[in-house]
């Protein structure tokens, strides 16, 4: 979190992480937070059968939004993600703690709700994932949307047109709810550039900050504010003058983004007729829609951890069905399917609270742990990869020690054994690769090599692990720089002991999707880049208008560095002169 805040007699700037592009105007709105707890109230015997009949009404009124913000939406995505929300009022266990806490124990509605819905949160926070934090986010907004709606108060006569809404977090649900109230942006304290809301921010085109810690100032309900997604600067209170520019570039925004857009049909090719390839990053089913209008090849990486929570049964059939809708999207392109990189979740109820999550119990050590759930995980990959033959991989998330990818060897070698002796089908030759996260296997990528078909480099974890920065805690975030001449060494050497066995790297962390890293890979000769699909036209088309050498010469001087702020200054520079030459 890049924060800083300025003040001016009258107008207040405040910046953070652009997390979905855009310009924004309009009024503030600041959405009220949740309530931290709700007092056990006890109501009179005789009430509680006509306070379970309110509740029960409330869910049907709740359930109806849902249904209605379904007819009235025309994305896939949006709807799959309020299924997930009617899935959950109707879950029939929850409704049952609900009702048993009226009915037996003569709590009122409001703590009954509470209480029974905190259980679910409980578990989900307990578990450090970040899939299950989003998770979280989701059943605390339904929640208070019930709660809401049984006291008759709901905010959606308070939001006004155009608003620029103000939270410290969003779930998905209230995303959409707002977005079909015409809000033009969305500011928030937390929440990573991955999140739910921000994937769903970008496809609904929805400019979103995040990381701006808004709560320092007063930001006064109807403030007028500006607000722009792609630099992360927000004004309140701006000046005439600013208010005119922002007009502009709304315009300016707008007939770029289709501009860029063009570039997705184009061939992956540099000026001087060097292919690449541009693959997406998916998680979530709703996104593949965008694998064909954003111009992605195929899947460079599957993050299968969310389908842990979406089913409490997430068996080997579940599984299939799930990679298998992936895969019939992928329009014959390779897809990578990652085993699941949880720290715990539902399913894991012996997973206690760690102090450090991000060096403990993860990925692939935590799969090695639970050989029943890294058997099934593999049964139903080879069996999909039998459906698909040739267009799948697997991909092992964070691994550190040679031992750890002997282990996978094995499992997959006595998966293979049993499938054969059921007559069942699968490609023998699935390519095993894994993820480069830790230090300690990237240097050891030459040996690595000799054993697996691929590696692909989580920037996102190499950054952390290589700096010691936890890439979530806002104290350090200016620290967190997958820029650091480190990081491009690191690379640089995995790269290396690829090269010595042969083997294919591809990066697949977030450093990908900035046009000008994106260049100094090319440059590294990794041509294989994995992104999130609103990336791809613009680091296509800014990868399409150079030429190998003048990303070649980048990389050297990036390598070369040894100031942060010195690769900063030439990425920058480069990407600056190179924006300049291609508007001219
Ligand atoms: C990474 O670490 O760069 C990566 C792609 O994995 P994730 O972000 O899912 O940890
Ligand atoms: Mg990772």
């Amino acid at each position: 979190m890049n924060k800083s805040i300025k003040e001016t007699e009258k107008t207040v700037r405040l910046t953070g992480n652009p997390a979905s592009g855009g310009i924004g105007m309009g009024p503030a709105w600041i959405m009220p937070e949740s309530k931290a707890s709700v007092k056990p109230e006890k109501i009179d015997k005789s009430k509680a059968e006509s306070e379970l009949d309110r509740v029960q009404k409330a869910v049907g009124d709740v359930l109806d939004g849902f249904e209605k913000l379904k007819s009235g939406s025309e994305g896939d995505e949006i709807n799959q993600i309020l299924d997930a929300q009617i899935e959950v009022l109707k879950d029939p266990q929850l409704m049952e703690e609900i009702r048993s806490k009226i009915i037996e124990k003569y709590f009122g509605p409001s703590y009954a709700i509470f209480e029974s819905f905190n259980k679910y949160i409980e578990l989900l926070d307990g578990t450090n994932a970040e899939w299950a934090k989003e998770r979280m986010v989701d059943i605390v907004s339904i929640r208070d949307e019930l709660m809401q709606t049984l006291q008759s108060r709901n905010y959606d006569m308070l939001v006004e047109k155009s608003s620029i809404v103000f939270a410290d977090e969003i779930s998905a649900t209230d995303l959409i709810k707002l977005s079909s109230m015409d809000i033009s942006g969305i500011v928030m304290h937390k929440g990573g550039l991955t999140s739910h809301a921000v994937i769903l921010a970008q496809s609904l085109d929805l400019p979103c900050v995040v990381g701006v810690d808004w709560q320092r100032v007063k930001v006064q309900q109807k403030a007028p504010v500006l607000l722009d997604g792609d630099s992360g600067e927000i004004f309140i209170h701006p000046s005439e003058e600013k208010r005119e520019n922002f007009i502009e570039r709304q315009q300016l925004h707008k007939e770029k983004k289709s501009k860029v857009l063009e570039w997705a049909e184009k061939p992956a090719e540099t000026n001087c007729g060097s292919s690449f390839t541009i693959r997406a990053n998916i998680e979530f089913e709703n996104e593949l829609a965008r694998l064909k209008t954003h111009g992605a090849k195929g899947i460079g990486l599957l993050r299968t951890e969310s389908c842990l929570f979406q089913s409490t049964n997430f068996d080997v059939e579940a599984q299939m069905k799930f990679y298998r809708t992936v895969v019939e999207k992928a329009d014959g392109e390779s897809v990578t399917i990652r085993l699941f990189d949880a720290g715990g979740d539902k399913l894991l109820e012996d997973h206690g609270n760690e102090s450090n999550p991000f060096l403990g119990w993860r990925g692939i050590r935590m799969l090695l742990d639970k050989p029943e759930m890294l058997h099934h995980q593999i049964e139903a990959i080879l069996r999909i990869s039998g459906e698909f033959p040739g267009q799948l991989k697997l991909m092992v998330p964070m691994v550190s020690r040679i031992e750890e990818i002997e282990s996978v060897h094995q499992t997959v070698e006595n998966v293979k054994q049993t499938l054969k002796e059921k007559g069942i089908s699968f490609d023998d030759d699935l390519p095993i690769g894994i993820m480069i996260e830790v230090p300690g296997i990237a240097l050891m990528a030459s040996e690595a090599a000799e054993i697996v078909d691929f590696f692909s480099i989580g920037t996102n974890d190499l950054t952390q692990y290589t700096l010691a920065v936890d890439r979530g805690n806002e104290h350090i975030s200016g620290l967190y720089t997958s820029t650091h001449p480190a990081v491009w060494r690191l690379i640089k050497m995995v790269k290396e002991g690829a090269d010595t066995q042969g083997i294919p790297v591809s990066v697949c962390g977030e450093m990908a999707a900035r046009p000008e890293l994106a260049a100094c890979f090319l440059g590294m000769g990794i041509n294989e880049i994995s992104m999130t699909t609103n990336s791809i036209p613009s680091v296509k088309s800014v990868l399409c208008r150079s030429s190998l050498r003048e990303m070649q010469k980048l990389a050297e001087h990036v390598l070369g560095s040894t100031h942060v702020k010195k690769a900063d200054e030439l990425l920058k520079e480069w990407l600056h002169e190179k924006t300049e030459s291609l508007n001219r």
